[in-house]
């Protein structure tokens, strides 16, 4: 049976200092023993901060974003081995913010290119994290306008194929997929729970002719899109969610606490 995976998302919120009283709160609420896998993915800032309190706890800490080359002239970026030297040991890729897709835009549409992540910038940053042993929490997900036009499982499906060009199933074995429809992400507005479920399982579909049947089987596939504590254990009761990844409600120690309760 898959264990349970939670992961908060911090996106770009918390000081160094804030971040470490919400995670100092985070550990009283969550009881260590618990059979949830819980980590946190900070701003690069407050890695540090977070991975002190975690220290000597089961819960681990991500990035939200990494470069693929290991060092060099490439201003405003951050590699590989400077996420593991600063104890990370996950990273998410493909988020839908950083391939400029958002569900609430709160830049100018004039602007959104900056954020311009494609399906082979997603596939060299993976290749980068499994060759320094940083597990990969890789995001694929469809916009509304996608859904509208009854295109959903044709864009996870490419997003897929885009992720896993040279990947092989050993290489991904400790890796995570994030189904985030983009249109529920910090917008309130979640996945019906049947839907969900159905895209995920559509996933592990995909993974099992990507990969193979066994390695499909063990990747956790987590679900997205405004989880809070109300809607938390439905979603994780389906049978192909094993999980979620949670922005907003990963900012409230005492929220996210139970949402992992949830899991
Ligand atoms: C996310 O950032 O991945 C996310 C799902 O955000 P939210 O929970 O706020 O919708």
């Amino acid at each position: 049976m898959r264990k349970k995976l939670v992961v908060g998302n911090w996106k770009m919120n918390m000081t160094r200092a804030q971040a470490k009283a919400a995670v100092e709160s985070l550990v009283q609420l969550v009881d260590p023993k618990t059979e949830v896998e819980v980590a946190i993915c900070p701003p690069f800032l407050s890695i540090e901060s977070v991975v002190t309190v975690f220290s000597g706890t089961p819960f681990q800490v991500g990035a939200q974003d990494v470069f693929w080359m290991p060092s060099g002239a490439f201003t405003g970026c951050v590699s590989t081995s400077m996420l593991a030297d600063a104890g990370c040991e996950l990273c998410i890729v493909g988020h839908s913010e950083t391939r400029g897709r958002f569900g609430k835009l709160e830049v100018p549409a004039t602007t959104v290119a900056y954020f311009a992540e494609s399906d082979e910038t997603v596939n060299l940053k993976i290749k980068a994290l499994l060759a320094q042993s940083i597990r990969p929490i890789l995001c694929v997900g469809e916009t509304l306008e996608e859904r509208n036009e009854g295109r959903t499982d044709e864009v996870i499906a490419a997003q897929l194929k885009g992720a896993f060009v040279g990947i092989t199933a050993a290489d991904y074995k400790a890796g995570v997929v994030a189904y985030e429809p983009v249109w529920a992400i910090g917008t309130g507005k979640t996945c019906d729970n049947a839907e969900a479920n159905r895209v995920c399982g559509f996933i592990r579909e995909q993974l099992r002719a990507i990969l193979d049947a066994s390695t499909a089987d063990s990747i956790r596939i987590l679900y997205g899109g405004s989880v809070k504590p109300s809607n938390a254990k439905d979603l994780f009761a389906q049978p192909e969610i094993d999980g979620g990844l949670v922005g907003g409600a990963s900012l409230d120690p005492k929220d996210f606490s139970e949402v992992i309760q949830g899991a």
